[in-house]
């Protein structure tokens, strides 16, 4: 039997940068009764936060639940009716202002400034830092319609990559590209919650959609985990509700 269960959020848990629904909520916090479960995410603590933990019932049981926020550069856990951080590797300072100027550099001569939405394009997240093309809030139809076939921000990829050698960049979400360092690889989080949790691989279970879009199913492939591939939360409330 499996020690873990990792979710995925987006279009896993929730349609993507949605709430968690009620009906999954619940199921949800059933699973927590006995299983270790964790959510492993593009998004921050605060996202998280807001669009699944808190809207979970009251009586949830916490303590089973670990989030690792930013692909894993960060853990969360659940002790005295708190969330505290066991750890993060964040990019110093100059780490960051270095990344923003060789972004702004390159937007700025690919014209890829709009003109709506400006002043939010670029964020820092800590451990990464993230270019939104349109804004963080644009509505998601509006984000949907502007890179569907990612070519745009592979365009900007192509041109920053020289800049940025010792960075990972990879194109998430609908709108985002993302800079991390370099040694988070395809199994990165996975090293995490082994390491962290005292659990080994074969006793991980998987459940996502499309976590890492350009590294495909590479976490499964390479590392040998279980995973169940899911294509909305609806296949995740099944998959729920069929467990023992
Ligand atoms: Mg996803």
């Amino acid at each position: 039997m499996y020690k873990i269960i990792v979710f995925d959020k987006d279009d896993t848990i929730t349609k993507a940068k949605t709430n968690i629904d009620t009906e999954i909520s619940n199921l949800f916090s059933k699973l927590l009764e006995k299983n270790k479960v964790a959510i492993i995410t593009w998004w921050n603590f605060d996202n998280i936060y807001t669009q699944i933990v808190k809207l979970l019932p009251k009586n949830t049981n916490f303590s089973n639940l670990f989030l690792f926020p930013t692909i894993g550069t960060q853990m969360y856990y659940f002790k005295n009716w708190e969330w505290k951080r066991k750890y993060a590797e964040f990019l110093s300072e100059e780490e960051a202002n270095y990344i923003k100027s060789v972004l702004e550099k390159w937007l700025k001569d690919l014209n890829l400034i709009p003109e709506k939405y400006w002043w939010e394009l670029i964020e820092n997240r800590w451990s990464q830092i993230t270019y939104s093309a349109l804004w963080q809030k644009a509505p998601l139809e509006e984000k949907q319609k502007f890179d569907p076939d990612k070519k745009i921000r592979q365009k900007l990829v192509d041109y920053v990559k020289n800049d940025l050698k010792d960075y990972t960049i990879g194109i998430a979400g609908t709108t985002s590209v993302d800079i991390t360092k370099k040694g988070l690889d395809k199994a990165y989080w996975i090293k995490k919650i082994m390491e962290n949790l005292w659990i080994k691989k074969e006793e991980i279970s998987f459940i996502w959609d499309a976590l890492f879009p350009w590294w495909n199913d590479y976490p499964v492939k390479e590392f040998w985990i279980d995973c169940i591939k899911v294509n909305n939360p609806e296949d995740t409330k099944k998959y729920l509700k069929n467990l023992k």
